[in-house]
């Protein structure tokens, strides 16, 4: 990727989708909620303005020279350091890619597919993930924060709606976050929400990055691995995937900056993204930390680099 893309970011591997370049539409922490596991730190004040956060026809002029330049990934995906669906021309960027040999992806939080514009829109992406952590009202308000106009309820009527006009490939994924909504029978009412979706995937996440609020913990394998039984199909956990090929991105601190503004990740998780040696890509990040372009954080014996 050219050094000078502002709203593309990767290839990187992603626990998802294998290589997958990162489009961001918005700004900084532009969300509709507040997930207590974010890694991108708490939202401020959330929003459920849609709006054109940023240029939409530069960021398809950025995806036309990638791809001039023979860019390669599994994935293009609108994902990034907000919710996508809140940039008003998503779709468009999801139309100019339609043509071209690559599968596209839109991970969303689901809370703005309320409305018929944003369903249509992303029925434009050849695989949708939402989220789906909670099982009803306070559960949801427990675990996201949202803005107060949202209601998890006609949230789900979204997401039935959705998959009713989509022929995509429909994922949902559900966060677990022990203490909260990790009991079997929990699991069990978010597994009977699930089904009412019908999606072809249901994946199952933990907090392996640090997250907004302290004292989130990861479930253990095991766990997670108990839990998915409880869907029908049972669910995946979302784990590390190798990909294939090399994914070749300079070993500069720009392509580092560029992930960690998105993703805290140790050396180890960066070496694996952009495909160098993690000696090397350590080395790098200590020049970074001493040069104040990112600091550490710890989280369970780990060092986790971010911005
Ligand atoms: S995890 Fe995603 S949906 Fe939740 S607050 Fe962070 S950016 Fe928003």
């Amino acid at each position: 990727m050219n050094d000078s893309c502002r709203y593309l970011f990767g290839p990187v591997v992603s626990r998802r989708l294998g290589r997958s370049l990162g489009v961001d539409l918005i700004p900084a922490k532009t969300c509709s909620i507040s997930c207590i596991f974010c890694q991108l730190g708490p939202t401020r004040n959330p929003t459920l303005e849609r709006r054109e956060y940023v240029p939409t026809e530069q960021v398809i002029a950025e995806l036309r020279a990638w791809i001039r330049a023979g860019g390669e990934t599994d994935f293009i995906t609108l994902a990034g350091s907000g919710e996508p669906t809140l940039h008003l021309h998503f779709d468009r960027v999801l139309k100019f890619l339609e043509p071209h040999p690559f599968r596209t992806a839109l991970l969303s939080n689901g809370t703005l597919f309320t409305d018929p514009a944003v369903r249509r829109g992303a029925a434009h992406a050849d695989v949708v993930k939402l989220s789906l952590s909670a099982w009803d009202r306070t559960s949801f308000e427990r675990i996201h924060h949202p803005h107060p106009d949202l209601d998890f309820e006609p949230m789900m009527k979204g997401y039935r709606d959705f998959r009713s006009l989509y022929r995509g490939a429909l994922w949902l994924e559900v966060f677990v976050v022990p203490g909260l909504n990790s009991g079997e029978e929990q699991v069990k009412r978010i597994a009977a929400r699930a089904k009412e979706i019908r999606p072809d995937r249901v994946q199952l996440n933990t907090a392996v990055r640090p997250a907004a609020e302290a004292g989130v913990r990861a479930a253990s394998p095991d766990k997670l691995q108990r839990l998915a039984a409880l869907f029908d199909p049972p669910a995946e956990i979302a784990a590390p995937r190798a990909h294939g090929g090399t994914v070749s991105l300079p070993l500069s601190a720009q392509t580092l900056t560029g992930i960690l503004q998105r993703h805290p990740a140790t050396a180890a998780q960066l070496a694996e993204m952009i495909g160098h040696p993690e000696e090397a890509v350590r080395e790098l990040l200590e020049d970074m930390v001493r040069a104040g372009r990112c600091h550490t954080r710890e989280q369970k014996d780990e060092t986790f680099f971010t911005r």
